[in-house]
């Protein structure tokens, strides 16, 4: 990998961010107080210098994608009334909710043999009936009908609960989903973790110790995962840290996180999103940008910061790979979480879309599976696949 070039801190505007620019060059460890001083600076670019850098040192210039497709079984969840700030979810009855038939389910999955396709995102409700045996029978027929896919499966709220549905501890469902053909949990559910932040957008969640506590089991069984912070809603700076703190401790036991991801709030159609209009308050690039660098400089125990384009655009997400980032979020092909709340994005990006969004920012795509192994480096070759504009979503049955 050739050498980084080390950044001038003495062009950084702040004076603030210079001594933690030094850290930076030199390798240290950030403080809480130094996190702070990141999140206070308006100087975007410095920042973003300093993260590039950070990145830089680990990744070079290669930046990571996925060939996915996300699922989401059922968008039915006990928790509707008190996620507040959520748009996916609706009660058994209410329009709207549905809850595919596992025959449903294998359906949506086939279009990944049209195109290329190595990790299924698998993600929904709390739904007060399904059983385990409806994901360990989706993951095992997901895995005889594509037996090279990844599945990444299950966040560790949706772990929670079936261990409750099933009165078994959420070791015995992660051995389970293990055995069914499960790779990795996604990193959803994380929130912000403050107790008094949850107490307002996500009251009867995981607590944020529960959070760690299902992640922590996930990696005493050598089953990888990925960690999120929601932003962008009540929390403060302060709150921001603390998360980020208990995240870069959780690795520092385990080492099981992959790739930490930013994901920026949607204020639409959630009730959280009704009294934060009333002073606008959604995320702006400005903000996204500098969680990106933020995460990169803060958590130097995890590889990877992941931008996620359905959310911030594919046109922020290539300038946050100057700002510390150095994976984005894959071909997806049908995102609903985040198209509930208001993202006006496509919901495929085409894989060579994704090659062309990383070169045109000067950057080396690298095609990952689930566990950061490289799948293909070489694109020159590469002939556009059939996208899935104009067609429409399967057919869903009510819940
Ligand atoms: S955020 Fe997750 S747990 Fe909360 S209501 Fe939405 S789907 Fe349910």
């Amino acid at each position: 990998m050739p050498a980084v070039a080390t950044p001038d801190l003495s062009q950084l505007e702040d004076p603030a961010l210079r001594s933690v620019g030094e850290k930076v060059l030199r390798g240290e460890r950030l403080e809480a107080a130094d996190g702070r001083v990141l999140y206070a600076t308006n100087d975007l670019l410095g920042l973003g210098l300093l993260a590039d850098y950070a990145n830089q040192e680990r990744n070079g210039d290669r930046v990571f994608f996925s060939a996915n497709q996300h699922l989401n079984p059922t968008n039915v969840c006990i928790l509707r009334k008190t996620c507040t700030f959520c748009s996916f979810a609706r009660l058994p009855r209410e329009d709207g909710a549905y809850t595919r038939t596992l025959e449903e389910v294998f359906a949506e999955a086939d279009i990944a043999k049209e195109m290329p396709t190595r990790e299924f995102h698998i993600v929904g409700g709390l739904h007060p009936k399904l059983r385990l045996s409806y994901y360990t029978d989706m993951i095992r027929g997901l895995k005889e009908r594509h037996p090279d896919m990844h599945i990444k499966a299950l966040t560790a709220v949706e772990i929670a609960h079936l261990a409750r549905i099933e009165k078994c501890s959420m070791e015995d469902v992660l051995v389970k989903l293990r055995e069914a053909g499960l790779t990795s949990l996604p990193g959803g559910g994380a929130e912000v973790f403050s107790t008094a932040v949850r107490a307002t957008i996500a009251e009867r969640k995981l607590t944020g110790q529960e959070w760690i506590g299902v992640h922590r089991a996930a990696h005493a069984l050598r089953i990888p995962t990925n960690c999120t912070m929601l932003y962008g809603h009540v929390e403060t700076a302060d709150d921001r840290i603390e998360h980020l703190s208990m995240l870069r401790e959780l690795q520092d036991e385990t080492g099981g996180f992959l790739t930490y991801i930013p994901l920026a709030y949607h204020p639409d159609h959630n009730e959280l999103g009704e009294d934060l209009a009333r002073i606008g308050t959604a995320t702006t690039g400005y903000e996204d940008l500098k969680n990106i660098a933020v995460g990169r400089l803060f958590l130097d125990n995890i590889a990877h910061v992941k931008t996620h384009w359905p959310m911030v655009t594919p046109f922020l997400s290539q300038i946050a790979l100057n700002f510390g980032c150095d994976d984005v979020e894959g071909t997806v092909v049908f995102e609903r979480v985040y198209h509930d709340a208001g993202a006006t994005t496509e919901m495929h990006l085409p894989y060579h879309g994704l090659v062309e969004l990383i070169r045109n920012a000067g950057k080396r795509p690298v095609e990952r599976d689930s566990l950061y192994e490289r799948v293909r480096e070489e694109f020159d070759d590469l002939t556009p696949p059939p996208t899935l504009r104009g067609r429409g979503l399967p057919v869903v049955h009510a819940a």
